[in-house]
């Protein structure tokens, strides 16, 4: 008889909201962790400390270059790093503390250690200090997640050669920060760095920022992050970096070839991404197949290729994203219990949460063209929108992708402050299969920044108001 009826291996968002739904649905869960704190990436070294040292330096900066204009009189603000490093890590233990209670509350039993699958239904856990048992369940669920990717030839020390766990604890602001990838991670952690008063340079090997973003949006963000002292070397490589010096050397090579520089910095970044996290799971032995990425496979009800095992998350297809983790947990919970659990891929909203920020769900502009999709486009700039100009913040504008025969929201991408919470609707209209013009004729609050997104939508319809 099995003890358990599920077992989650890994707490990240998509583990322990998985162990929660099951609970909720009246299965007996355990969780196994191998951290010694709960919530995985997402809460230890991922989105939770990510944002604190955001809002952190955020608040510094606008302390600093802000307030003046609005008449708000400060001597220069000073930076205390070890106590900003303290509010981002009180942030992090009451999100964690969180995630204890809520096992508690839904009767889950925390298991410590590492977890390797022996066959269906069986996990031995190992612990810290050697000690091992054996575990059994009717079904087991893979939520481990993902870790840092390598690049070759740079060797991450976290101290002068980080990944983004090292970039957001260094105990000094470096003089000058090389990072590596222009994607979200690279871009956030550069931004913290240089509102405290870092030189940014981003190296990218290909020829634009943000892969998989919107173009148009892509380049004013570019031009904005420029505007605010990043330097971009887009279309290069960096093959190597020097540790011998005081300061550190990367070689720069152009991605097509050719003469390379050196570039000197303090502490090198590698944010390339992101691999499956499958070390010591015993998944070859135990029959579990990987893609040809390294993830593992699953069909579309989370399924691997093993009866009884099931995997969610950073470690399975699809983006990399803490609330993608979560909906898959609570959908494969639920087809567990015998319901229709459901994940609606073509609506996962991402979001930069930088200043401003940049947040899109659906279609890209690129993606259309591609798939030969007719299609009407609205903008709206945050210069047009009151309440964006009284408040001096008018970076950015609202676009909008609609089907160009059924009116049908394809696409919203957002360049602006507050981008991340304004993209919501847009997610509730696409979910409901909504049309640009639902969301011209729907009331909007003013004065709001999201009447530029109500704007937007009438500008799908050559109708715009303010404009
Ligand atoms: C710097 C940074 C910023 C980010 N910011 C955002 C953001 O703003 N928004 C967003 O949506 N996403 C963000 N992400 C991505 C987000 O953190 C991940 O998508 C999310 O954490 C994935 O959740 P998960 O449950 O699949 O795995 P994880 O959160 O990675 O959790 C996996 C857990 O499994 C445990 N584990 C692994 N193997 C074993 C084993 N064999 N036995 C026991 N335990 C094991 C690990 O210790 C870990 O606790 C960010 C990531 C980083 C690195």
């Amino acid at each position: 008889m099995a003890t358990y009826d599920l077992i989650v291996i890994g707490t990240g968002p998509g583990g322990y909201v998985c162990a929660i739904r099951a609970a909720q649905l009246g299965m007996k869960v355990a969780v196994v962790e191998k951290n010694p704190t709960l919530g995985g990436t997402c809460l230890n070294v991922g989105c939770m400390p990510s944002k604190a040292l955001l809002h952190a330096s955020e608040m510094f900066q606008e302390a600093g270059h802000s307030f003046a204009k609005m008449g708000i009189g400060v001597s220069a603000p000073k930076l205390d790093l070890p106590a900003m490093m303290g509010f981002k890590q009180q942030g992090i233990d009451g999100n964690v503390k969180g995630v204890e209670y809520l096992m508690k509350k839904n009767k889950i039993n925390v298991i410590s250690g590492t977890g390797r699958i022996l066959a269906a239904g069986r996990i031995e856990v190992t612990t810290a200090d050697g000690g091992k048992q054996t575990v059994e369940a009717k079904n087991i669920v893979i939520a481990t997640g993902s870790d840092v990717a390598k690049l070759k030839g740079v060797a991450i020390d976290e101290k002068r050669i980080v990944s983004s766990t090292g970039a957001l604890s260094l105990d000094k602001v470096p003089g000058k920060l090389l990072i590596i990838g222009a994607g979200v991670i690279g871009l956030e952690l550069g931004s913290v760095w240089r509102r405290l008063g870092a030189q940014v340079t981003v190296v990218e090997f290909l020829d634009r920022i943000l892969p998989g973003m919107d173009g148009e949006i892509a380049r004013q963000f570019q031009r904005i992050l420029e505007k605010q002292g990043f330097a971009f070397k887009l279309g290069a490589k960096v093959t190597g970096v020097d540790t011998s010096g005081e300061t550190l050397s990367a070689q720069v090579e152009p991605a097509a070839g050719g003469a390379g520089e050196t570039i000197e910095a303090d502490v090198v970044l590698v944010a390339i991404g992101r691999a499956p996290y499958t070390r010591d799971l015993g998944l070859k032995e135990a029959g579990v197949a990987l893609d040809n990425r390294g993830r593992v496979e699953i069909d579309k009800h989370f399924a691997t290729s093993v009866k009884g095992i099931y995997a969610i998350g950073d470690v399975v297809r699809g983006p990399m994203l803490a609330h993608k983790a979560e909906d898959e947990g609570v959908a494969c919970a639920e087809i567990l219990a015998g319901q229709a659990g459901h994940v609606s891929y073509d609506v996962i909203p991402s979001v930069i949460y930088t200043t401003p920020e940049v947040s899109s769900v659906g279609r890209t502009e690129e993606e259309l063209k591609q798939a030969g999709t007719a299609y009407a486009v609205g903008k709206f700039p945050f210069t047009a929108n009151g309440r964006s100009k009284v408040n001096q913040t008018t970076d950015g504008f609202v676009k909008i992708l609609a089907d160009a025969k059924t009116d049908r929201v394809l696409g919203v991408h957002i360049i602006g402050r507050e981008a991340g919470e304004m993209i919501q609707e847009a997610c509730v209209l696409m979910e409901f299969g909504g049309s640009a013009e639902d969301l011209a004729r729907t009331c909007h609050a003013h004065p709001t920044r999201s009447e530029a997104i109500k704007e937007a939508a009438l500008a799908v319809g050559k109708r715009a108001i303010h404009m």
